[in-house]
């Protein structure tokens, strides 16, 4: 947990927006932060699509660049934030002639798309509950989610259509229309853009309470189904102010969030934060690519950048020359979250691009960066910074499951420098999730004794900065996608063949972890080169991207006294570790 000030000190940044961490903590309070956004006209309350566009298409900054769409082309198409408003005003228009109604939930299984944040923005105008899914999801992840969030309406592509929702569509009653992008109307599914055209414009957002739900992202846990977190259009104030002390963020920047947008990131930061700041946001259409990448950043003039470790490490593995082409002088702030990011990447920051990264830490749950590493003061690599203004953490005693020890309903805070413990939060920032949709319990279990706990683990050094040192539990992060090892091992257990399954991370340098299953073959089945090809190819074909990459046969599967299969054993094993100490698992990135 030591640390050296990386290469030539990064300069302090004096004009930066939080330069006074003490005082501005001390001096918070998120009621006087609200002064920064709008509401909605006439005291109706507070809208998240309100704050992030119709506001600035009203006033001095209506036709200022809201969305830059770079296609995978390379052509770059322009939406003003009046532009934008009307779209999405729009899209809320024809919500309400589809008999979509407030509170129903409207997904979205869209890649980097201008319809994407037209559909976002229109369905939160409209009071829905908006869920926007990874297009790189197979046809089984898709349906469960579609399932467990009661989907009214889906928007897509045709072709994502056809390959992942047309063959699961009749095991999900409550979708009521798909609308895909484009012209054409096809089998089951209605054209968007005729029928955007012919709706209205002009919508007037109706009385939306700070407490009406806006948006649900499911995540994963080590059991059960995905849960779904709920968050509620107060949230807008947490990526707000979190955008501007944790990202720097100003109405002038030009914003690159490479996120997925089926991911919290890709909306709380990829739509929401640099909207409501009235700042110019970025999308690429495009999958990675080291030169494609710097392309956009130097072409763009992108000022504040956030991306997440695995894409710096790949490119870092292309090597300094790559980006010496390109005139990246407009970059002026450099964010990563997601998963751990090594103290090499930050020092590369550094050199390579002349700023270093600024990792920062959440999750799905906390909805918005809850602890950063910040403009004005020195990075310290390999440490994820300290809690921003309004966020109390926490490290709490761990029992022997790994996760808090609570004694009779008491937790025991851990205060002295370095000490190990899980990382929790204190609940009542505006972005705090409401609720696990459709699963109280779920819910109230991961709060103990007036915590939220956040099945991580941490330590914190003296002067207050968090390390992060794994996870409580045995959710895998692959590419900085968490993955859910029951989802995982349920989809291979539809296979005739595979009697059990254990899943999980195998570490890998630029992924950070690898999705490795450990499989039990019925009786009958030769543990053949072709059936376990056959088995990543179903993998594949259910899950999609988050599919095993590795598969291995093992009729010994360890497992506890009541029958689970141990994961952190399967994991010991994979790092040849002794099996008798997982204590040092956590540890192990
Ligand atoms: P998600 O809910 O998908 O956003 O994933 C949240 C989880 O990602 C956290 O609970 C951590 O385990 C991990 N994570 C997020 N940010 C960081 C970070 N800066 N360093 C290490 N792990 C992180």
């Amino acid at each position: 947990m030591s640390w050296t000030p990386i290469g030539k000190p990064a300069p302090v940044r004096e004009n930066a927006n939080l330069t006074d961490y003490a005082a501005a903590r001390r001096d918070f309070s998120w009621e006087a932060e609200r002064r920064g956004l709008s509401g909605l006209p006439g005291g109706h309350g507070l809208n998240i699509a309100y704050e992030a566009v119709d506001r600035h298409a009203r006033g001095p900054r209506r036709d200022h660049v809201a969305l830059r769409w770079v296609d995978r082309h390379d052509r770059v198409t322009e939406y003003t934030y009046r532009e934008l408003a009307e779209r999405s005003g729009r899209f809320a228009s024809l919500l309400g002639h589809l008999g979509v109604r407030r509170g129903d939930r409207v997904f979205t299984l869209l890649g980097r798309v201008p319809e994407l944040y037209v559909v976002v923005l229109g369905a939160l105008k409209a009071g829905c509950v908006v869920s926007p899914l990874f297009s790189a999801f197979g046809p089984e992840p898709v349906r469960q989610r579609l399932n467990l969030g009661g989907a009214a309406l889906l928007v897509t592509t045709p072709e994502l259509y056809r390959r992942k929702v047309a063959g699961i569509r009749d095991s999900v009653p409550s979708l009521r229309r798909v609308l895909v992008t484009g012209d054409e109307d096809g089998p089951g599914t209605s054209a968007l853009s005729p029928a955007l055209a012919a709706a209205s414009p002009e919508f007037e957002i109706g009385p939306t309470s700070p407490e009406d739900p806006a948006l649900l992202h499911f995540t994963s846990g080590t059991t059960g189904t995905p849960k779904g977190a709920l968050h509620v259009h107060e949230a807008v104030l947490a990526h707000y102010v979190t955008a501007r002390h944790a990202l720097d963020l100003r109405p002038a920047d030009v914003f690159w969030c490479t996120a997925d947008p089926g991911w919290v990131t890709g909306t709380s930061y990829g739509v929401i934060a640099p909207l409501a700041h009235g700042a110019t946001l970025v999308s690429d259409e495009g999958e990675f690519d080291a030169r494609r990448w710097y392309s956009v950043l130097a072409a763009q003039r992108v000022s504040v950048w956030y991306t997440a470790p695995t894409a710096l490490r790949m490119l870092m593995r292309h090597g300094p020359d790559t980006a010496s082409g390109y005139d990246l002088t407009a970059l002026r702030f450099i964010a990563s979250v997601g998963e751990p990011l090594n103290p090499e990447a930050v020092v590369w920051g550094q050199e390579v691009l002349g700023h270093p990264v600024h990792d920062n830490w959440w999750q799905t749950e906390t909805g918005a960066i809850m602890i950063a590493n910040l403009a004005a003061e020195e990075v310290r690599p390999g440490s994820m910074g300290r809690p921003l203004p309004g966020i109390e953490a926490g490290l709490l005693q761990r029992g022997p499951d790994g996760r808090a020890l609570v004694t009779d309903g008491r937790v025991r805070e851990l205060t002295g420098a370095g000490e190990e413990g899980e990382l929790a939060l204190r609940p009542g920032w505006p972005s705090m999730f409401r609720a696990y949709w459709g699963d109280r319990e779920r819910y109230e279990r991961s709060f103990s004794d007036g915590w939220y706990l956040t099945g991580d683990i941490a330590r914190r050094d003296a002067d207050g900065y968090y390390w992060f040192v794994g996870r409580a539990d045995d959710v895998i992060k692959s590419a900085g996608h968490l993955v859910g090892p029951f989802e995982v091992e349920s989809a291979l257990m539809a296979h005739p063949a595979v009697a059990e399954a254990g899943v999980v991370g195998k570490p890998d340098p630029v992924a950070g972890e690898l999705v490795k299953a450990f499989v039990t073959l019925h009786e009958g089945y030769p543990p053949t080169e072709e059936l376990r090809l056959d088995l990543l190819a179903f993998g594949r074909r259910a899950l999609g991207a988050v599919a095993p990459k590795e598969i291995a046969f093992d009729q010994h599967l360890p497992h506890t006294r009541s029958g689970k299969v141990m994961r952190r054993l399967l994991r010991a094993r994979e790092l040849g570790l002794p099996e008798g100490d997982l204590s040092t698992l956590e540890s192990v990135p």
